[in-house]
């Protein structure tokens, strides 16, 4: 039998791809950049091994250069070229990775630093392009090549006069469309700021001609353009430096610049790890909870750098809800560039970094607790909800990681204390950990059904928050003791009165009780004596699992 290959209609198939991978156009320049960048990392690890060549940063660059008469767009670079093979090879292959290969190849010399490996990227060129041309001259080579090619119908190859080595891409901006105005990709501004937006960190510069207005020489009111050429990436970016370099007020910055707030973060989390999975991130805990925050509209996620490439606005993988207030990014030489976001959830090593991360947050959340109260109380005001709900949301998983950063108003210091705090404080012959539901401190502070267990010396923690009793409902226990309302019928104190006693009470008003009974009819199940008010005649309290304060919010749902 013979083995029959499939066929594909390429065009197609470059479209479909191109479309499912990229959500936004403009990421065709960061997928050129970040070849180009590719092609000079090439020539520095050559460099390393190959006594014959030298690598002097300075004459290492990419330059981006529009030209709107032409309708052009130039990414030209100083990298490693291509020879005529490896145009053939890696462009004119679809999913052909050339930089895959060199680092395949060249692992030993810690190759790992490119970002390439999918041999997907550069198509994206031709989300914006019409034609294509690359001309390029590979270190080492005497000629130069011209490669054209209109999409996946076919490419051209042609020698060509180029004197130095590396790499010039042009493109032919499409047309604008109803849909899309492709004449942003020939204006200075826009393509600068999808620069920043994306290769901010690349190492190599990106340099573009920028053409501003000053005054002219000698007049208030006359003014001149004039060109100059920028550099428009910072390079460094902050999370590679050394934290000793760094000041506080760094950090502060960055956060304004990033626009991740308009307050200032509590507390910054800076951190480098260089095990199974290399990463940088630095993560902001912000003081106050933006407007949007309890509500549908807000999206959680940190920002996700491939080895200073930004690959996601948002990532939400890396963050659990709970934790959805965090701030910041993560930059990993370990994640690949191309993936698109379906893929990416199932990245393993971004499943590792989410649990490094989450572990660290959680580890510097208990230090701030531990160390500045103030703080910390602060920061709890502005999310302690969101800590609750994640202990409503999922027990099982949550309860180790949320139940010791929780907070409640407390009876006895008049502030609001840990659970650890609670049980720490509690007297031998105390069985639960006691709490009373309602809207305010000072409410619950009038409550009869406090009274006894006030009376007894024991500390109520004060729920004042809707979710505070439903996630304590879903913790059930706190280091073995149990949760307790003073609104059960049952308190765990009124054990050592005298049994007999309230038996007798309770049959000698006997008629008394069954006329309140019948009074109350459908509004109470029962009406008995009570040994647990001191000051006040009479308190409700309930028999089961759920609470009064329970109740009343269950008959508030919808449904
Ligand atoms: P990837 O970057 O994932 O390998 P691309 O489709 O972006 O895939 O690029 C395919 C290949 O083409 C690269 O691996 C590289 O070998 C080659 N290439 C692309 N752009 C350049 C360039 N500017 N200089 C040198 N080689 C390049
Ligand atoms: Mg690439």
């Amino acid at each position: 039998m013979t083995k029959m290959q499939f066929k594909a209609e390429s065009k197609r198939l470059l479209e479909m791809m191109i479309n499912s991978i990229y959500t936004h156009h403009e990421v065709f320049l960061r997928e050129l950049i970040s070849n180009a960048s590719d092609a000079i990392d090439k020539i520095y690890y050559k460099a390393l091994t190959d006594d014959s060549l030298t690598f002097n940063k300075d004459s290492y660059y990419i330059k981006v250069v529009p030209d709107k008469e032409t309708r052009t767009l130039k990414i030209i670079d100083t990298g490693i070229g291509m020879t005529k093979e490896e145009l053939e090879n890696n462009l004119g292959t679809i999913a052909k990775s050339g930089s895959l290969a060199f680092k395949t190849e060249n692992e030993a010399k810690d190759g790992y630093d490119i970002i390439g490996q999918f041999g997907v990227g550069f198509y994206a060129a031709f989300m914006v392009a019409d034609v294509v041309t690359v001309i390029t001259k590979a270190l080492g080579s005497e000629e130069a090549y011209k490669w054209e090619s209109e999409g996946a119908d076919g490419y051209t190859i042609e020698p060509v006069e180029k004197d130095s080595v590396g790499t010039e891409i042009i493109l032919k901006i499409k047309e604008n469309t109803e849909d899309e105005k492709y004449d942003e990709y020939l204006d200075e501004y826009r393509l600068k700021s999808i620069i920043k937006k994306y290769s901010d960190f690349i190492r190599y510069p990106i340099k573009m001609d920028i053409t501003s207005s000053r005054p002219k020489e000698g007049s208030d009111n006359e003014f001149e353009d004039y060109t100059e050429e920028q550099v428009i990436n910072s390079m460094v970016p902050i999370w590679r430096k050394n934290k000793n370099e760094l000041t506080g007020e760094d950090y502060e910055n960055f956060y304004a610049e990033k626009r991740y707030g308009f307050d200032k973060p509590i507390k910054h989390i800076h951190t480098s790890v260089d095990g199974a999975v290399r990463y940088n991130a630095i993560l902001f805990i912000p003081e106050k909870a933006p407007f949007d925050y309890y509500s549908k509209e807000f999206e959680k996620g940190l920002e996700l750098y491939s080895n200073g490439v930004l690959i996601m606005e948002k990532c939400a993988d890396l963050l659990p809800d709970y934790f959805g207030f965090v701030k910041g990014l993560v930059d990993s030489e370990d994640l690949s560039l191309n993936i698109s976001r379906e893929m990416l959830q199932h990245d393993r090593q971004l499943k590792i970094i989410a649990k490094n991360i989450n572990k660290k947050i959680k580890s510097e959340l208990q230090s701030l607790l531990k160390n500045d109260r103030e703080k910390y109380e602060n920061f709890f005001d502005s999310f302690g909800r969101q800590l609750k709900y994640g202990v409503y949301s999922d027990f099982g998983t949550h309860k180790d990681v949320l139940q010791d950063l929780l907070l409640f108003y407390s009876s006895k210091e008049k502030k609001l204390v840990t659970l650890d705090e609670y049980v720490a404080r509690m007297p031998e012959d105390q069985k639960y950990i006691y709490y009373a539901s309602g809207d305010s401190v000072e409410r619950i502070d009038k409550m009869p059904q406090t009274e006894l267990v006030a009376e007894k010396g024991y500390e109520i923690l004060y729920f004042t928050d809707e979710i505070d009793e439903f996630a304590i409902k879903m913790l059930m226990t706190y280091k073995e003791k149990e949760f307790k309302s003073v609104s059960s019928g049952d308190l765990g104190i009124e054990a050592e009165e005298n049994q007999e006693d309230k038996a007798a009470e309770q049959t000698e008003n006997k008629e008394l009780f069954s006329y309140m009974k019948e009074i109350l009819a459908g509004k109470v199940k029962d009406v008995r004596i009570s040994k647990r008010l001191k000051s006040h005649p009479v308190c409700l309290s309930t028999d089961g699992e759920v609470t009064i304060e329970m109740e009343k919010i269950l008959s508030m749902m919808p449904g």
